[in-house]
């Protein structure tokens, strides 16, 4: 039976997504080889990269905009790196809301001059910093849209006068954005788009180019974007299956249709939070994001037991990042009502043994 899964990533895809890679991984596209033994260099690849980049740009409402879709290596680490080699002259601004920006800084002080325009460390994270201001002399301004460790949201995004960057590894494709007031996007595969090994990268073209460096090739957003995403061998099945997730996703009607499924999931999830005794949630609930809800147990004496029930009504990973205890449920866009309706009752059912 398959579990009900609540992992922050890698993550759970949509079951028909599984099954199609499955296939493919057999016999794609009924071609006698298997997606993993074939060249990236033909027809039927280049096919799927093509499609996938066009879907990424489709969905987010980016066509025509001047945007390019790459799908790189090094997951959204090395864009810490990497958005930093290509953008970083003198000083750029970033705003530190947890665990994943914090990295994003430490990668971009080898580069260059960071300062942080915003910060809620004074609370372990549990909210998003407002009313910082952004100075316009700066290279860029870096934000994390979604906190996937303190599960903490960005609802809004500062009217930045200079490019805005976005680490949306834990939010991407989940909710209606004005994509267009970012300017550099990107996001790790492995949560809504699909198994690890590739990392998306949306960038406006117009902003690269701009610093005297030298820029290593192979670090360099021109030479894939020249190269079509395939200056060296991209993440074939990787790809493949993110094409698919976009697929999928479109055919239910993009993301304005996954936005109400996952404002629905999380109101049942926070619901069951707020109204239960046994429970506390960490993030302020303003800021509360709709991917990952993060609460604990008020009562220590009933681990074992929420656990076990846990464990006996299939749930799976919703255990809390070391850094903030307790659990957290990670709803992304494949996980069905069910299982959070699945995750709430246990909870009821735990007060009604207590
Ligand atoms: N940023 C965020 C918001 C994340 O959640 C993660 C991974 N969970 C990362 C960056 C790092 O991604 P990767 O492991 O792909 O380098």
């Amino acid at each position: 039976m398959k579990k009900h899964n609540f992992s922050a990533g890698p993550s759970i895809l949509p079951q028909e997504v599984i099954l199609k890679s499955s296939q493919a991984v057999l016999d794609f596209n009924d071609d006698g080889l298997s997606i993993l033994e074939i060249s990236h260099r033909s027809k039927a690849f280049i096919d799927v990269m093509e499609n996938a980049r066009a879907l990424v740009i489709e969905l987010l409402g980016l066509e025509g905009k001047g945007y390019k879709a790459l799908f790189l290596q090094g997951g959204a680490s090395a864009q810490f790196l990497m958005v930093a080699m290509n953008l970083l002259e003198k000083k750029a601004g970033y705003l530190n809301t947890g665990a994943w920006s914090n990295k994003a800084i430490k990668e971009a002080k080898n580069i260059g001059d960071i300062y942080e325009v915003a910060s809620s460390k004074d609370a372990n994270f549990n909210y998003i910093p407002k009313g910082y201001s952004i100075p316009s002399d700066y290279d860029y301004f870096h934000c994390t849209s979604n906190n996937t460790i303190f599960g903490t949201q960005m609802k809004s995004f500062p009217n930045s006068p200079i490019p805005m960057v976005c680490d949306m590894s834990s939010d991407i494709f989940s909710r209606v954005l004005d994509f267009t007031q970012f300017d550099l996007i990107y996001a790790g595969a492995q949560k809504n788009m699909g198994p690890a090994g590739a990392t998306l990268v949306v960038v406006k073209e117009e902003i690269l180019g701009k610093v005297s460096r030298t820029i290593p090739t192979i670090l360099d957003y021109k030479s894939h974007i020249d190269a079509d995403s395939m200056y060296n061998t991209p993440p074939v099945f990787p790809v493949y299956t993110t094409m698919l997730t976009l697929e999928w996703l479109k055919n239910l009607g993009g993301i304005k249709a996954i936005e109400e499924m996952n404002e629905l999931k999380a109101q049942v999830m926070y619901s069951e939070i707020d109204l239960n005794p046994l429970f506390k949630g960490f993030a302020v609930k303003e800021d509360r994001s709709l991917m990952n809800a993060t609460f604990t147990l008020e009562n220590d004496k009933l681990k074992e037991t929420f656990e076990t029930m846990l464990k006996e009504a299939g749930i799976s990973g919703v255990n809390g990042h070391r850094s903030v205890g307790g659990y957290r449920a990670s709803m992304y866009n494949a996980l069905p009502i069910d299982s959070v309706k699945a995750l709430v009752e246990v909870m009821s059912e735990l007060e009604s043994k207590a």
